[in-house]
């Protein structure tokens, strides 16, 4: 595809994306491209998290990330765990990121406490 045609389909992409997802998701890491929801900056350690994903997604195949994300709620935690670890590691706040985590975006049944304590092992 042409640059201009891929800059088309990421648009188109975008759009979708942060359509379906919850209002609290500003980044979303698929395929090779983190999208970012209009009016939100990308930091460092956003970018750290989200290219945790991308890794991944290389390493066990980006459908197969995907489905076992949806459907699989002990991978899609062990995930975010080594997403959310590259974020602190880059900068990012770990109070913060316990609370994102503990809270209702991921559905996870955790408290901020342990949220904390599984990003500090
Ligand atoms: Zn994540």
């Amino acid at each position: 595809m042409s640059g201009f045609l891929v800059q088309v389909w990421r648009a188109f992409c975008r759009a979708v994306i942060f359509r379906l997802v919850s209002p609290s998701v500003d980044f979303v890491a698929f395929g090779g491209t983190i999208y970012v929801r209009p009016g939100v900056t990308l930091r460092a350690h956003n970018r750290a998290h989200e290219e945790t994903h991308l890794d991944r997604q290389r390493q066990v195949g980006q459908w197969r990330w995907l489905w076992r994300y949806m459907t699989d709620k002990d991978f899609k935690l062990k995930e975010e765990l080594a997403a959310f670890r590259a974020e602190i590691e880059a900068g990012g706040d770990i109070d913060f990121c316990a609370h994102y985590l503990s809270s209702g975006v991921y559905g996870f049944n955790l408290t901020e406490d342990e949220a904390r304590r599984l990003l500090q092992k």
